[in-house]
C-alpha cells in the first residue's frame, strides 16, 4: 500500500489557482522530493498533505485512508518547518515531548520515544536546554526530534536545511538520510537545492507554476530532463 496518493489535487486561494491537477504516489519507505522555484506551490502541497490546508478539489490518501476530512494531528503524518518552530520557554526535553503529551500518552512510552530520538540525534547531552542555548543544527535537530517521537508513518519536511551553514548543512542532510534507513519511514521532503535533491531521493517531482512538471529518479531526471526548465534545475547538461 503506497505511503501517499494524491488524486487530481488542486488548491486555489480565492480567484488564485496555486495547485493544479497533483496526481502523486510516495510507496512505502519511499523518499520523495519536491523542487521548483520559490512560489511553484510546494509549501502549499506539503500542507495539503498535513492537512494545515484543504484540498480545493481532489483526494489526499495516507496509507490507503481518503483522510481529505481528517484533522493534520490524526494523519500518522509529523512535520518539519524551516523555522523549527521550537517553544523558546520550554527545555528540549518539553519540546520533544509536547506533541506526546498533548495526545495524553502514558508518561514512561513519552520518556522512552524521547531517549531515543535524542540517541539517535546525538541530543542526550542537551534536553535540559533551552533552545536560546543551542546552535542552529542543535535547533533543527529538536525539531526533528520532536517529529521522531511520534513514530509517524510519513514525514515531512520543508526546507529543513535553509537556515543552517554550509558545513552544518551537509552533516544534517547526511542525518535525514541515516535517518531515513534507520527508521525505513517514508519521507516527502522541500527543497529548492539540487544537492539535497540529487542525494536524499528516491523520485524527484520538479513542480512548475502549481503543476508537476516531471517526476523521475535523480539519474532519470539528469539523464532525460523533459525540458529545459527541469534540466536548469537538475543541473543537466543543456
Ligand atoms: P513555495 O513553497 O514553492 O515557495 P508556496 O506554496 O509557499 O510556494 O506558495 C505558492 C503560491 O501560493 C504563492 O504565490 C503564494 O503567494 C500563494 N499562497 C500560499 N499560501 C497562501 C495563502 N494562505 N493565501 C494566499 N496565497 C497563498
Ligand atoms: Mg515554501
Amino acid at each position: 500500500m503506497p505511503a501517499l496518493k494524491l488524486e487530481n489535487v488542486y488548491k486555489s486561494f480565492g480567484s488564485v489557482d496555486v495547485l493544479k491537477d497533483i496526481n502523486l504516489t510516495v510507496e512505502d519507505g519511499e523518499f520523495v522530493v519536491f523542487v521548483g522555484p520559490s512560489g511553484c506551490g510546494k509549501s502549499t502541497l506539503l500542507r495539503v498533505i498535513a492537512g494545515l490546508e484543504d484540498a480545493t478539489k481532489g483526494s489526499v490518501f495516507i496509507a490507503g485512508e481518503q483522510v481529505n476530512d481528517t484533522p493534520p494531528s490524526r494523519r500518522g503524518i509529523a512535520m518539519v518547518f524551516q523555522s523549527y518552530a521550537l517553544y523558546p520557554h520550554l527545555s528540549v526535553k518539553a519540546n520533544m515531548s509536547l506533541g506526546l503529551k498533548q495526545e495524553k500518552q502514558p508518561k514512561d512510552l513519552i520518556e522512552t520515544r524521547v531517549q531515543k530520538a535524542s540517541e539517535i540525534l546525538s541530543l542526550n547531552d542537551y534536553l535540559d536546554r533551552h533552545p536560546a542555548e543551542l546552535s542552529g543544527g542543535q535547533r533543527q535537530r529538536v525539531a526533528i526530534g520532536r517529529a521522531i517521537v511520534r513514530e509517524p508513518k510519513l514525514f515531512l519536511f520543508d526546507e529543513p536545511l535553509s537556515n543552517l551553514d554550509a558545513a552544518l548543512r551537509m552533516n544534517t542532510r547526511i542525518e535525514i538520510a541515516e535517518l531515513h534507513r534507520t527508521l525505513s519511514a517514508s519521507m516527502v521532503y522541500v527543497t529548492h537545492d539540487q544537492t539535497e535533491a540529487m542525494t536524499l531521493a528516491d523520485k524527484i517531482v520538479v513542480l512548475r507554476d502549481g503543476r508537476i512538471e516531471q517526476v523521475g529518479s535523480p539519474m532519470e531526471l539528469y539523464n532525460n530532463p523533459a525540458n529545459k526548465f527541469v534540466a536548469g534545475f537538475l543541473g543537466s547538461p543543456a
